[in-house]
């Protein structure tokens, strides 16, 4: 009898423990397919008016058809993030581009990188506050430079160079991502528990992208702000190669959440090993490492990815994550919440 109340009692705590774990996979069609993100986080129904859901859903669905537009009629995968991501810099919805979250300092910091799986060529661009669309800047330093990572000052100079447009850095201000930040920085200072969690959780917004070409082709990219109220220059996961992106021929990822975690924990590129050297789905492979592994350890967030064959999997820890994706002959999807498919 004991024993069976033991069993019972552990079976409520795993299930509760991961109510929030969600794993959404898709069988893969065919070639091509896109799938994006535009963060994880606390994102919760109650927190959100259905003008702003309807706000979200718009955006996700107007950078997939633009994206898949590419696609369809023979673009590069490379092509097809890129038009993406750039549509969720332009939006203020996103903390990326215009709506970046604001730094400790009051300014916006932003970072992001590329990477092209067909020849495993990569770039990524890190603490830039002028260049508009930041991942054209990390596409550039890909395509036109010896490096990989360029940083601040630099990386600007760089952008300019190569044409890109540079803009004040009151462009990407947004009194909402400004009112985050006072909010933050008010509960941190009367160390208010309550007030810097719920504050805390909207550190998160970053736009991701992953395409396959009709040539079978993969590309990852992601872009963000950061997080809100960070300090001393810091860099997260999303320029990260291996980090916060990476794709080879096999499949291609995309992350977001607590920079931190990610990084140590090499989630893109882990997913990615994983699928090669364990020969298991890009579904498990995700699981693995964001419901396990990174639970396991308080990392919270999410990545996109799929593989050569169209599979997708958008796997988060988190009560939410802005996502969708679209396949050969189908109408873009659109997500929010963990419930919502
Ligand atoms: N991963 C990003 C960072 O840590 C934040 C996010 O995804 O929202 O900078």
């Amino acid at each position: 009898m004991k024993k069976c109340i033991l069993f019972f009692l552990l079976l409520l705590i795993t299930i509760s423990e991961y109510s929030h774990l969600i794993a959404q996979n898709v069988r893969g069609s065919e070639m091509p397919t896109l799938v994006i993100h535009g963060g994880a986080g606390t994102i919760l129904k109650e927190n959100l008016t259905s003008q702003e859901e309807q706000a979200y859903h718009d955006k996700l669905k107007e950078a997939l058809n633009a994206g898949y537009e590419i696609l369809n009629v023979g673009g590069t995968s490379e092509e097809a993030v890129i038009t993406a991501i750039m549509i969720m810099e332009d939006s203020p919805l996103f903390n990326a581009g215009k709506g970046a979250v604001f730094t400790n300092e009051g300014t916006n910091e932003m970072d992001a990188s590329i990477m092209n799986g067909g020849n495993g060529s990569a770039g990524a661009i890190a603490g830039v506050k002028t260049i508009k669309n930041p991942i054209l800047a990390a596409q550039a330093v890909k395509n036109n430079s010896d490096h990989v990572m360029l940083s601040g000052a630099g990386a600007e100079k760089f952008a300019k160079d190569q044409n890109l447009d540079l803009v004040d850095p009151s462009y990407f201000f947004t009194e909402s991502r400004k009112q985050q930040l006072k909010k933050l920085q008010k509960a941190e200072k009367s160390k208010e528990e309550g007030s810097i969690q719920k504050w805390n959780d909207y550190k998160y917004g970053t736009v991701g992208a992953v395409a396959l070409d009709k040539n079978g082709n993969i590309c990852a990219a992601t872009s963000t702000g950061g997080m809100t109220n960070k300090k001393y220059g810091r860099i997260g996961d999303s320029p990260v190669i291996g980090a916060g992106t990476f794709a080879n021929k096999i499949c291609g990822v995309s992350a977001t959440g607590h920079g931190e975690y990610f990084i140590r924990n090499v989630v893109a590129y882990d997913i990615a090993a994983k699928m090669e050297y364990k020969k298991v789905s890009l579904g498990a492979a995700a699981e693995e490492v964001i419901l396990d592994k990174l639970k396991a350890i308080g990392g919270s967030g999410g990545v996109i990815a799929l593989d050569a064959k169209g599979n997708i999997s958008m796997t988060f820890n988190t009560p939410g994550m802005y996502r969708g994706y679209i396949q050969k002959e189908s109408k873009p999807m659109t997500f929010i919440y963990k419930q919502e498919y």
